[in-house]
This record gives C-alpha cells, sequence and structure tokens, in this order.
C-alpha cells in the first residue's frame, strides 16, 4: 500500500537510530514508534499501552497462550499459531480443550459452554475464521467467558483492518493482529493486552515494550503498519460495502456456472466482506489453484492432495464438511482493487 512504504522510507533510507538508545539518532525513530502505538490503539479503541509489537500474528497468537496460566479452552479452527502453542502447553501439563464449531462455521456461547471444564484459565477464539470468512460474536463470547472467571483472547489477524473492532465494546483482554493482512509489511503484528493484566514474557532479554517484550523495534515495519491500518480503517466502511457487492456477485455467477457449488460458512450469520469460500463437488481445489494461478489469479485451496491421500484442512473437518466437498473448496478474497470484471475472469478461468 502506497501510504505504507511512504511510512516505511525514511527509516529505510536514513534515518537508522535505534529507538532505545539516548542519542539525538534515536529521537526520530523513537518519536515515530510512540506515533505509530498512538495511531494503531486508537484504531482498535485501546490505550497506546496496551499496544505491543510483534514479528507478526504468530508471535502475538503464541504469547497470548503461552504467557496465560490455568487451563485453555480454544476453538478447533483456530490457526495453527493458536492451535500448536495450546499443543505445546499440553506438552507441559496443561490442561487442553477444544470448542467445536458448528456446521456453518461459527463459534458461540453454546460451544463454549458445552466445552467448558474447571480450571480453564484462557478461552481463545478467533474474530474471523482465515478459511471459511465467517465472524464470531466476540463480544457475547468475552462475556461469557469472563462470567466463568477466565480471560478470552481472540485472534483478529482476519478482521483487524476489515470490520470495525473495538476493544473496549468487544470486551476483549488479548487481541493478535497482523499488518500483512490488512496492506502493511510482512513481519510485523501486535498484541493488544488489556492494561493491569499480568502475562508472562515470550521474549527475555532487553526493556523494549516496557520491558514485556525484548528485541530492538522494526521502526520500519512498525509505522508502516501504523499507517497501513490507519489507511484501511478511513475507507473501511466504503470498501466494505463494495466488496460486499462483489462477493453476492461472484457467489452468484459461480452458482450459474456450476449448479452444485456448495459455499462452506456461506450461511453463517457474518461474513468477512469480499470472501468466498467455494466447493465444486467433483473438482479438485488444489487443481484448481494451479489453473488460476496459470491465468494469474491467486487463490487458496482447502485440500492438498497427493495420489493416493487427500489432506483436507482441519477447518473443513472441524465444520464436518464431507470430503468429496472438501477436496474440490478453494477460496477467494477479493480486495480494495477488485473489479466487477475480476469476478468474471475467476469464473471464466474455472471453467
Ligand atoms: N492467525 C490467522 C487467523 C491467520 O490467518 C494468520 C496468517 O495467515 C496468522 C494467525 C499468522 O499470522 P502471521 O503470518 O503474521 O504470523
Amino acid at each position: 500500500m502506497p501510504e505504507a512504504l511512504e511510512a516505511m522510507l525514511p527509516f529505510m533510507k536514513g534515518d537508522f537510530g535505534n529507538p532505545s538508545s539516548i542519542h539525538s539518532w534515536a529521537r526520530k525513530p523513537r518519536e515515530a514508534v510512540r506515533e505509530a502505538r498512538a495511531s494503531i490503539a486508537e484504531c482498535i479503541g485501546a490505550e497506546p499501552e496496551e499496544i505491543f509489537f510483534t514479528s507478526g500474528g504468530t508471535e502475538a497468537d503464541n504469547w497470548a497462550v503461552k504467557g496465560s496460566e490455568g487451563g485453555l479452552l480454544v476453538s478447533a479452527y483456530e490457526h495453527h499459531a493458536v492451535l500448536n502453542a495450546v499443543a505445546h502447553e499440553a506438552g507441559r501439563g496443561r490442561i487442553v480443550v477444544h470448542a467445536r464449531p458448528t456446521r456453518n462455521g461459527m463459534i458461540g456461547v453454546r460451544q463454549i459452554a458445552d466445552a467448558w471444564q474447571k480450571g480453564i484459565g484462557l478461552v481463545s477464539v478467533m474474530t474471523a475464521n482465515n478459511e471459511l470468512g465467517t465472524i464470531n460474536d466476540v463480544g457475547a463470547l468475552a462475556v461469557e467467558v469472563h462470567s466463568r472467571g477466565a480471560l478470552f483472547h481472540t485472534d483478529a489477524v482476519q478482521a483487524v483492518g476489515h470490520i470495525p473492532i473495538n476493544v473496549r465494546e468487544l470486551d476483549v483482554d488479548f487481541l493478535s493482529a497482523s499488518a500483512h493482512k490488512f496492506n502493511g509489511p510482512k513481519g510485523i503484528g501486535f498484541l493488544f493486552i488489556r492494561k493491569g493484566l499480568k502475562v508472562a514474557s515470550l521474549l527475555d532479554g532487553g526493556q523494549q515494550e516496557d520491558g514485556r517484550r525484548a528485541g530492538t523495534e522494526n521502526v520500519a515495519a512498525i509505522v508502516g503498519m501504523a499507517a497501513a491500518l490507519k489507511a484501511n480503517c478511513a475507507r473501511m466502511a466504503q470498501v466494505g460495502k463494495r466488496l460486499e457487492g462483489l462477493a453476492e456477485r461472484l457467489r452468484a455467477e459461480l452458482v450459474a456456472a456450476f449448479p452444485n457449488a456448495v459455499f462452506p460458512g456461506g450461511d453463517a450469520p457474518r461474513q468477512l466482506p469480499g470472501f468466498v469460500s467455494v466447493a465444486l463437488p467433483g473438482r479438485s481445489g488444489e487443481g484448481l489453484v494451479h489453473i488460476l494461478d496459470l491465468k494469474g489469479i491467486a487463490v487458496s485451496a482447502g485440500a492438498a492432495c497427493d495420489s493416493r491421500n487427500t489432506q483436507v484442512s482441519h477447518v473443513l473437518k472441524a465444520i464436518r464438511l464431507p470430503v468429496c466437498q472438501a477436496r474440490g473448496v478453494i477460496r477467494i478474497s477479493l480486495g480494495a482493487e477488485n473489479t466487477l470484471e475480476d469476478v468474471r475472469r475467476i469464473v471464466d478461468a474455472m471453467r
């Protein structure tokens, strides 16, 4: 995104100072990091001192999970950044419970209540699922989890910058985000930690990030992330509306071209704008990815196949999508630059 690049360039060309140093070269980068933190906080309704920069969504998720205490309850369709961090903690003797999403790809209060066990200290449920685009009612989940005496983390990597997120209204304790999901640079993200909460450090070392996340700050990436988020938030309503229209059109054209098309998570109450997960029974999702790639269109598959096996993603397994459908799943993410012409091009390329 041009806004991000513009903001980053001075820190890649000349303003090389380390923000933690005391000499004058540190002043400009230190001020830039301070402003970036304030800007990001404003975009999600947080206080600046509640934003902690990380190397991306994976680190933020690992930090929330590994820095917490007590048993862990997570949804079965979390990103592997949460699932594998939780598996690591299980190996250290913590209780780990998985909540099963509904067939239309949702985790609600009911799913949390059904999975609940004594001793749960942290619940982690993603705001929006990265394979289905379904959006959970995070505010309602936080109320339920707090009423049971535990803390609540949400992996909002797919949501921040795309749908309105206000940590105060949602009343979450931890929230993970990643810049490359909102047109910012790769390898940078943040964890929101509610003021006053204790969470063990993931990285020990220097006193950066208020002594809670060691390591010299990636100044250029931090300012790029803040600029990208600010630009995304400013045009979110307008872009979101356009993308919803485009996604609706894409679904209609897909149904017209492939009458047996199925949309995993498609009947969920809320979906990410511009996100379409579609299964074409009898086709190979992986094959479609290659066909579209040759035509300059990048999409993802829901199952990876070799000649003998079909490895269906854990998300499609969790929503109990039949394997014959899961084999043919691709997910298409439309962005702000896409047009109606692109929608037609995608469907034509799939025929
Ligand atoms: N969580 C979700 C929902 C994601 O989609 C991703 C990346 O695809 C991550 C976490 C990991 O983020 P990062 O790539 O910034 O480490």
